[in-house]
């Protein structure tokens, strides 16, 4: 057994571990666990842990249901809380799905990821992210009941009422606790908002924090006596939450973004990958924008992008040059600023890659930077600019996506498949609503 099963073993018994917690996460991001007792820990690390495959949003055909998961001994952490006797902790490891004969599981988003990563490394490259994830802390309202943002504090306010910074500060120390570093902190714009940014690591262990971290947010929230929310855009009249995804790829042990006789610093491989994530996307928006409600938030003056173009720290354009240690060779990166903090991040770090490479792998030109207030200029403007507009909802963006060879390339044509006819239904589902809206404005006809 290797050290690391040893290790995980070892501290099962010496901190009398109550359960194991076997996550692992659907095709749409929804975290999803098993609990197992310690003394089967062993056994699943031989053989996995079978389970039915159809219950799980986008996993299997039902033809082909058992699947199995095979817990990750280097994702082994222990929750940062006790059982209710306040005596007793539980662990949680991240699993890798396979089918009943071994091979990966297609509707793995960990797979789907890996297999992107794969083939960074063929080119050369290893990928390393780091998000800013926004969400906001709501009262906890009768179900149904529009929400109330928590506080009314507004950007970097420190002393707000109620429970933001303690919040944060107990949120951050649980965080910690898992291996989870965190870089900065801070109240978002809107009353209520909160963003935590997390410290740069690959790009697999990221997605496997992004999903133990909104856990772990919304349990902190409870316990504080309000709700932790990372839907996109909660609020009409307030911003919505992002999860801006800070890219960079090494070659070894140097940053292949950095150039240090570049003005921006940025070498023309990042270019290049600019030029790729811009020129794709308008067709992996589903996947960076899953939601209905994520168009909400795609809107001008809501500080998020709506045209694909890029600007050294423009902060209405899609891609950004943060500049803020930019003689670091290693900080250099560049800011995805599309994806919200309710998306897949496995998929969606993986379809960001694979237009990325796309761009280095074909050499595409990079279009010079957006100096303007994107928000501020009418559609016409941003045409002739040559800004393409994003998709304004989501059926605009699935179109865009079923016609993409990338992304079908990117998720795998199980995932692909899965995941259009999924977002269909919900598409149809919305659009076939009659809401408060149209009874206010139509009623009286
Ligand atoms: N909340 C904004 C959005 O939804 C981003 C604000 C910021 O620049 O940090 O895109
Ligand atoms: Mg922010
Ligand atoms: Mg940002």
């Amino acid at each position: 057994m290797d050290r690391q099963k040893e290790f995980v073993l070892r501290t099962l018994e010496e901190r009398d571990i109550r359960f194991v917690r076997l996550w692992f996460t659907d095709v749409v991001g929804t975290l999803k666990s098993v609990a197992i007792a310690p003394a089967e820990l062993e056994g699943a690390f031989e053989e996995g842990i079978g389970f039915d495959g159809s219950a799980i949003e986008g996993f299997s055909r039902i033809s082909e249901a058992d699947m199995v998961a095979r817990p990750d001994a280097s994702t082994f952490q222990v929750l940062p809380w006790a059982d209710s006797k306040g005596q007793q902790y539980s662990a949680r490891m991240f699993c890798d799905i396979t089918m009943p004969d071994g091979t990966p599981s297609w509707a793995d988003p960990r797979h789907v990821l890996r297999r992107q990563l794969n083939k960074a490394s063929d080119l050369g490259f290893s990928c390393y992210v780091h998000p800013e994830i926004e969400f906001f802390l709501v009262e906890n309202g009768e179900p149904g009941a529009p929400p109330v943002p928590a506080d009314d504090g507004g950007y970097f306010d420190q002393s707000v009422h109620r429970s933001a910074p303690n919040f944060r500060r107990h949120a951050i120390d649980a965080l910690e606790s898992m291996g989870i570093s965190v870089e900065f902190s801070h109240h978002e714009t809107a009353p209520g908002q909160q963003e935590i940014d997390l410290r740069y690591a690959d790009a697999l262990s990221m997605a496997d924090n992004v999903m133990t971290f909104r856990y772990v947010v919304k349990e902190i929230a409870m316990s504080e006596g309000v709700r932790a929310t990372f839907m996109p855009k909660p609020f009409r009249e307030h911003a919505g939450s992002a999860m801006h995804t800070h890219m960079s790829l090494f070659e070894g042990e140097n940053n292949a973004f950095h150039d240090p006789d570049d003005p921006l610093q940025l070498s023309a491989t990042g270019k290049a990958f600019i030029a790729g994530v811009l020129e794709h996307a308008n067709e992996i928006s589903a996947v960076t924008n899953q939601w209905v409600n994520s168009y909400k938030r795609i809107v001008h003056g809501g500080e998020a992008p709506t045209a694909a173009c890029w600007g050294p720290s423009n902060r209405s354009a899609l891609v950004r040059v943060p500049m803020y240690t930019p003689s670091k060779a290693s900080s250099r990166r560049v800011e995805i600023r599309t994806p919200d903090s309710a998306c897949n991040p496995y998929l969606t770090f993986a379809v960001l890659l694979a237009a990325g490479l796309r761009g280095i792998e074909k050499g595409y030109e990079l279009a010079p930077e957006a100096e303007d207030d994107v928000w501020a200029l009418t559609s016409a403007e941003r045409r002739a600019m040559g800004y393409r507009e994003l998709p304004t909802d989501l059926d605009i963006a699935l179109r865009e996506m079923e016609k993409s060879e990338l992304v079908a390339e990117a998720l795998g044509e199980h995932v692909f498949n899965f995941f259009l006819r999924n977002k269909w239904t919900e598409w149809e589902n919305y659009r076939s609503q009659v809401t408060p809206y149209e009874l206010d404005q139509y009623l009286g006809l």
